[in-house]
């Protein structure tokens, strides 16, 4: 067991205003840099790995992101395996795309990311999300305001968007306006679904953001479904993503025989944990039901 020593470096994000943190001991300290629109770092620690951060939140490690990039990719392919055409908002790193370029059914992928600062500093550090700029053909990587993209995109484009943002604070929050859901729907297909990253349910600040992201998504789509994953690295070890779509249903609709039959190899997700995903805690029930 290593003895606590002084000259140890320690990486804290605080869970709440200043009554808890959680925090990583650093072997390394790869990058700091303030891009034009965060502040960005890339840390090293003995049991994560690489890890970066942004304006002070852990976003990917090495040791945990294939959860987080499984449970934004799998479940929405599940349901509808025909989807051609993807639009990846933000995922600076690579990971969403690496994950959904798993498909070789996809046609296209486009991927919409404002910050060229993390891309190239993922490409430098974290060459396990990263390589996917390099050696993905279909993979369209433009550095741009999803936003701005979205209102601009023509109607139907695409058959899944997969929203992996920041929080809803600078950059991040623009992609949880109203405007943008709607601009989403409009360029989707009739079989259309969103994913979007939907924050935490254990923190009130995290619960807060979550409920008001549900509203605005209820407002726009017909079916409106949060799903949750154990994700060490998050505030409270769990975090959900929405799945929302114009008319299929994440568990009436679940192809589990036809995901199986594509044979990827995953470390988290399988069909039957997809079904699990969907059933939440009371509380969270009601952080929903309430928005
Ligand atoms: N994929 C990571 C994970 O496992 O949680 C974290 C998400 S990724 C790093 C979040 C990305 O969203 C960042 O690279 C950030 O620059 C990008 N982003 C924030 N606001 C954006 C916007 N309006 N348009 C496009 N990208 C945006």
């Amino acid at each position: 067991m290593n003895q606590n020593t002084n000259h140890d470096v320690w990486y804290s994000e605080y869970l709440v205003e200043g009554n808890a943190k959680v925090s990583l001991k650093l072997s390394k300290i790869l990058h700091c840099e303030k891009t034009d629109f965060q502040e960005l770092r890339i840390f090293e620690n003995e049991e994560f790995g690489k890890f970066m951060v942004l304006d002070g939140y852990i976003q990917i490690t090495e040791k945990d992101e294939f959860i987080y990039h499984e449970m934004i990719s799998h479940p929405a392919m599940a349901v509808n395996p025909d989807v051609k055409k993807v639009l990846i908002i933000g995922g600076g790193d690579g990971g969403t795309a690496r994950e959904i370029s798993r498909y070789k059914s996809i046609e296209r992928i486009d991927m919409v990311e404002i910050d060229e600062g993390v891309v190239n500093a993922c490409k430098k550090y974290i060459p396990q999300t990263s390589a996917v700029f390099s050696n993905e053909p279909r993979l369209n990587l433009i550095i741009g305001d999803g936003l701005k993209f979205v209102e601009n995109a023509p109607d139907a484009a695409y058959d899944l968007i997969l929203v992996d943002s920041t929080d809803p604070e600078g950059p991040g929050e623009d992609l949880f306006t109203v405007d943008f859901y709607r601009n989403c729907f409009r360029a989707l297909s009739e079989n259309g679904i969103l994913i979007n990253q939907h924050e935490g349910a254990f923190f009130s600040g995290d619960a807060l953001q979550m409920q008001k992201a549900h509203k605005k998504i209820k407002e726009v789509f017909p079916v409106a479904k949060v799903y949750g994953f154990n994700i060490p690295t998050y505030a409270s070890g769990y975090w959900y993503f929405g799945f929302a779509s114009k008319k299929y249903d994440p568990l009436n609709d679940l192809q589990a025989e036809k995901w199986n039959s594509i044979g990827l190899e995953t470390k988290y997700y399988n069909t039957e944990l997809h079904k699990g995903a969907f059933a939440l805690p009371n509380y969270v029930k009601k952080i929903l039901e309430e928005a």
